[in-house]
């Protein structure tokens, strides 16, 4: 009895080496012909971290990230709003790591077919469609190019298939495109010198026009600098056009410097470090209406094909590690059964529920806006803006209704025992 795994991303793999780690057969299909290292930064939480540290990759993480020592907000002046420590800096027990997302794709698939073999992952192969038959799961696949179309039984399937999921369109026919709330991203890596505490997120700006910027490796020895992972945002008509949402599509410089020319701050000049980028790349801000229900019989939806939500708050790619190793849980508690999808769905949905929700109003960067409003960004003492309790509870808030409030994680049991 097998787990079929639509969709090779962080989802799916962390949900393979989950199934090797608690000895349950597996298969992985990858609609790419190759598991390339796509992507630039991505922020693991705590929570993320010790799922991976639980499946053996502390060690490897330390090599492909940074511990994430510091989040902080500043206007559009450059004027400090807000900074708290992350990680074990603010008394988790685990660090929250900032990533390529691509390296840690790699680092995923390369785990795996060490630990599995490399025929675990069959990359060609999409997913279209699916069927509950003879208390089986039917997954119908169609190699990369047109070519041949195949069907895999297994006892479970999950659709790890990502924002544009052809398991969910099948659950929800209605459903069309992914929403556009109006912003775009441009997004991009450029060597620099890393800024405050040199493993520093930064969040600068308001709701309609922001940067946030984080560097992505170790300064280097002989010239100091690090690659800094940094993400220009502007907001526009949401009922004007936009290019299809495609992580890797490429964009001009050009379309957003001139914006902003004057945040130039003594503690970091934002566009000389938007125009070191060699590459630049956009993407629409969308997500997803969140699901009355993700089980469907024997299949279920993980990561972004489940709950794809804005990509602020730094939660999607830690959310999608989370939903494998619950879904390990499950499996180890009620066996590949259709109770053991509906134990993960009914545990987590809610949580990616509320959590989408919030990002559509900002999540923790709402504060940004707030600024704005209450005095354009300029100010002297922010406590006469915004009060310091104000600020705690707005960071408190979002951390509980995303599973990373510091003691309850740190309490909570393993998820794999
Ligand atoms: C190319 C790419 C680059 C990204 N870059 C960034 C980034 O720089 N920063 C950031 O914050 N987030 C990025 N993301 C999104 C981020 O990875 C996800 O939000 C998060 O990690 C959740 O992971 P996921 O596995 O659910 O989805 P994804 O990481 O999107 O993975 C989905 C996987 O399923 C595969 N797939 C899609 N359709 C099918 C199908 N029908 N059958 C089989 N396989 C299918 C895709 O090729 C992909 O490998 C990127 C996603 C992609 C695909």
């Amino acid at each position: 009895m097998t787990v079929l795994i639509a969709g090779g991303g962080i989802a799916g793999l962390t949900l393979a080496l989950t199934c090797h780690e608690i000895g349950v057969p597996f298969k992985v299909f990858e609609a790419t012909s190759s598991i390339q290292p796509l992507g630039v930064g991505i922020n693991l939480q705590p929570n993320a971290v010790r799922e991976l540290g639980d499946l053996g990759l502390t060690g490897e993480l330390e090599r492909i990230g940074v511990k994430t020592q510091e989040l902080a907000f500043f206007s559009k002046k450059g004027l400090e709003i807000w900074s708290e420590p992350r990680g074990t800096w603010a008394g988790y027990a685990w660090p929250q790591f900032s990533v390529h997302r691509g390296q840690l794709q790699m680092l995923l698939y390369r785990t795996l077919t060490q630990r599995a073999g490399a025929d675990c992952v069959q990359t060609g192969w999409r997913a279209s469609s699916f069927a509950n038959e003879d208390g089986q799961a039917c997954l119908t696949l169609l190699q990369a190019g047109g070519g041949e179309e195949r069907v895999e039984r297994g006892a479970v399937l999950i659709g790890a298939d990502g924002i544009h999921s052809a398991i969910r369109a099948q659950m929800q026919p209605d459903e069309g495109p992914p929403l556009w709330g109006g912003a775009i991203m441009w997004r991009g890596t450029t060597l620099a010198k890393p800024f405050r505490t040199g493993a520093s997120m930064v969040m600068i700006g308001h709701d309609t026009q922001r940067l946030v910027a984080y560097p992505i490796s170790a300064p280097k020895a002989e010239s100091g600098l690090a690659v800094i992972n940094w993400i220009a945002e502007l907001r526009f008509d949401p009922h004007a056009g936009w290019h299809k949402e495609d992580w890797n599509r490429l964009a001009d410089a050009d379309d957003f410097l001139p914006e902003f020319s004057a945040w130039r701050y003594d503690w970091l000049d934002l566009p000389a470090l938007i125009s070191g980028a060699e590459q630049v790349f956009e993407y629409p801000m969308v997500d997803r209406d969140p699901l009355e229900r993700w089980t469907h019989g024997r299949v279920t939806l993980m990561g972004d094909a489940a709950h794809a939500t804005y990509p602020v708050g730094s939660n999607g790619g830690s959310q999608a590690i989370v939903d494998a190793r619950k879904l390990g849980a499950a499996f180890l508690q009620h066996g590949l059964t259709p109770a053991a999808l509906q134990a993960y769905e009914s545990e987590l949905r809610p949580i990616t529920t509320q959590v989408i929700l919030a990002n559509r109003g900002s999540g923790p960067d709402a504060i940004l806006q707030v600024v704005e409003d209450r005095c354009g960004g300029e100010f002297t003492d922010i406590e006469e803006v915004l009060p310091r309790s104000e600020l705690e509870a707005h960071a408190a808030k979002y951390k509980g209704l995303a599973g990373l409030a510091i003691a309850a994680l740190n309490r909570a049991p393993r998820t794999i025992t």
